[in-house]
């Protein structure tokens, strides 16, 4: 299902410069689409306006042959999965429950659970590494715990698209590379997956194309040998950079330079 966005602009209620500032982008299916950019360059709000949960000063948003506004709620929650950057725990919940409510837009009371919407449960427990944590609560689990979990809850939903917000912030390095071999797989499957992250190098070697961002702008976009290039990346984060061809992936990697 494709995703896109044209001329997407916002403004936050008291705030002088639009956080999101005329911003078009198309992610294919079947492609892994990162979105680069400093903090506060409008990544999160990115996000926010191609889900519809923040309003738009101007632009519209497609998902797949229509536009968002014509989406249903449910229909979208099937389609759709998001992991924003922030989710409070509200109230006290198993892991193995959390999960599973990534299947609730697909069951109704003539759609009751079968056993494959549980073995579809377990199969992202195990995707994601949680299946060992599947009856804790989720308020007890380390900050990278809690986001493979819920990871795992957009994954057992069977997104056609996915959308993940700084998803591997707070993992180790094992299971960062599990998240982002998993959501290229994904993707080579055929689900459209747009990733923000701040792992300049895991995107180039991972990534279809890559949107950075600068100040609220599209600041490049394209594959990640044209967007990696010193010049746009120094303007950009404000900081020299060093782009090398990396031996093992042969994929840019960037070097800030002191
Ligand atoms: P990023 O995710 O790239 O770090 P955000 O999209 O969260 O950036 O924020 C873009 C800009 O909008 C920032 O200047 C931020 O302070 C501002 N902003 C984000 N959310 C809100 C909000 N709810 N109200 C007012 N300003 C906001
Ligand atoms: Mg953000």
């Amino acid at each position: 299902m494709r995703i896109e966005g044209e001329s997407l602009t916002v403004t936050y209620p008291g705030a002088g410069d639009p956080a999101l500032d005329t911003v078009s982008l198309r992610v294919e299916p079947g492609t892994l689409y990162a979105v680069l950019g400093p903090n506060g360059s409008g990544k999160s709000t990115l996000m926010r306006a191609l889900l519809g949960t923040v309003p738009l000063r101007s632009g519209a948003v497609r998902l797949g042959d229509r536009p968002l506004g014509d989406w249903r709620r449910r229909e979208l929650a099937r389609s759709v999965g998001a992991v924003t950057q922030h989710e409070p725990t509200a109230f006290p919940i198993r892991v193995r429950e959390l999960v599973a409510m990534g299947r609730y837009p697909h069951l109704g009371p003539l759609r009751p659970e079968t056993p494959r919407d549980r073995e579809i449960i377990r199969e992202a427990l195990v995707q994601c590494d949680v299946e060992r944590m599947a009856d804790r609560d989720v308020s007890t689990l380390s900050g990278g715990e809690h986001q493979r979990v819920r990871i795992a809850r957009a994954l057992a939903q069977e997104p056609k698209a996915l959308v993940l917000d700084e998803p591997t912030a707070s993992l180790d390095i094992r299971h960062e590379m599990e998240i982002l071999q998993l959501l290229r797989k994904s993707a080579d499957r055929g689900m459209t997956v747009l990733l923000i992250t701040h792992h300049l190098d895991l995107a180039a070697r991972f990534a279809d194309r890559i949107l950075v961002l600068g100040c609220g702008r599209v600041a490049a976009e394209g594959t990640p040998t044209e967007v990696f290039r010193e010049e746009i990346l120094e303007a950009v984060y404000g900081w020299p950079v060093e782009v090398r061809i990396d031996e093992i992936t042969g994929a840019p990697r960037v070097i800030p330079r002191s």
